[in-house]
């Protein structure tokens, strides 16, 4: 079985029918909405246009880094005082959506965040959560996960679970006009790349190969374009996340992931930009995407970090490996199980290096 997010409104200006999307069937314990803005919405204009009332709490989110279990913890503790609350709605990008998302379980659960890193871990259902997403690429607003950053475990990991997905979503693709160029193309790219890796993987699954190949249609017709932030293309990329973020679950992705997920854990590199700087040297395991890629880059104007992972130790570079074959699914997917004996150490390390 799997879950998809149950219902979605999508239209440029859909933010004002909030209320009407707020009313009906959500029903929580009890009255209090919990709003959860990303800080760059912090002059409060965005927050103006949604039916915010006085019992209700409206609280910005700091996305400078991306979540933690501590992070959430913290939320969710100055939560769990206070009225109940009926439904948590997430307005941001990736970091924002998933934070929403956790807060909502563990109002409905008891305990901390990191108690459900993992697979199927939460009991119960959360608070309904409504997710407006105002930065594409992620799929966050689609997927059954929530990623945070796990310090003490030294961990990156979602709550995978069908109580993770979002009830309902407002999907206004003029909330993305503000989103400056860089961010646009790298947090847009993750779908991209995500749809790559998936389509070329050896594990296949009807329902997400055909989300993914209309979502990396859609990011073509985005990325291809001079114009990558007119109104048409930002309500293309908002089709094409969350088509994309549908898929997650039922597919694995490739290499561009793992090896972004050892930058993550190595130099907390930001997981969009991580990918684009992976992607950037993958020409041995997906020439023609990564050509693809490199030609939009161009188009675009896009630079990317050089020589990162040049001249590391020793014990960076081994840091590095294990961050990243520990990913073993979605190398196996894209390698076969023999992957271990194509990416070596040495391999491994020779791919950073042309970071
Ligand atoms: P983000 O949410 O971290 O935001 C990046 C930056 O964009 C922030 O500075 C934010 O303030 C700014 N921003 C957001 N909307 C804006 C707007 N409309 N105008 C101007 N600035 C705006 O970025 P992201 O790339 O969307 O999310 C990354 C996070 O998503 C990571 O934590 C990653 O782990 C997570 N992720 C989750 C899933 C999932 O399935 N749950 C999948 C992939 C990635
Ligand atoms: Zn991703």
């Amino acid at each position: 079985m799997t879950k998809t997010v149950g219902e979605y409104l999508l239209a440029p200006g859909a933010v004002s029918e909030f209320e009407r999307v707020l009313s009906g069937r959500v029903a929580g314990p009890g009255d209090r909405v919990v709003y959860l803005f990303d800080h760059y919405f912090a002059d409060g204009k965005l927050a103006d246009r949604f039916p915010i009332k006085a019992a209700d709490s409206l609280i910005y989110i700091d996305t400078v880094d991306e979540p933690t279990t501590d992070a959430v913890d913290a939320l969710v503790a100055r939560l769990r005082t206070g009225p109940a609350v009926k439904a948590v709605v997430g307005v941001g990008g990736g970091s924002t959506l998933d934070t929403a998302k956790a807060v909502s379980n563990l109002l409905g659960n008891e305990g901390n965040a990191a108690d459900y890193q993992g697979w199927d871990l939460v009991p119960k259902p959360g608070v309904f959560k409504i997710g407006v997403p105002t930065l594409s690429g992620t799929g966050a607003e689609a997927s059954r996960t929530c990623v945070m950053m796990n310090q003490v475990k030294n961990l990156k990991l979602g709550m995978n679970s069908d109580h993770t997905v979002f009830d309902r979503l407002v999907l206004d693709p003029e909330l993305t006009a503000s989103v400056p160029v860089n961010q646009y193309f790298f947090t847009g790219m993750d779908t991209y790349i995500h749809c790559v890796e998936s389509l070329a993987g050896s594990y296949r699954h009807a329902f997400a190969d055909a989300c993914s190949e209309q979502a990396l249609r859609l990011s073509r017709e985005v990325f291809l374009d001079t114009d990558l932030r007119s109104a048409q293309n930002r309500e293309k990329l908002m089709v094409a996340s969350f088509l994309g973020g549908s898929a997650i679950g039922n597919s694995y992705v490739g290499l561009v992931h793992p090896f972004s997920a050892g930058l993550s854990m190595v130099f907390h590199t930001h997981h969009c930009i991580g990918n684009c700087i992976v992607m950037n040297v993958m020409d041995e395991f997906y020439p023609a995407a990564t050509e693809e890629f490199r030609r939009m880059l161009r188009m675009h104007g896009i630079s990317l970090p050089q020589g990162l992972c040049r001249d590391l130790s020793e014990q960076q570079y081994r840091a590095l490996y294990e961050a990243t074959i520990i990913h073993s699914k979605p190398l196996a997917n894209a390698l076969g199980d023999g992957f271990v004996d194509i990416l070596t150490y040495d391999k491994v390390v020779d791919i950073f290096r042309l970071m």
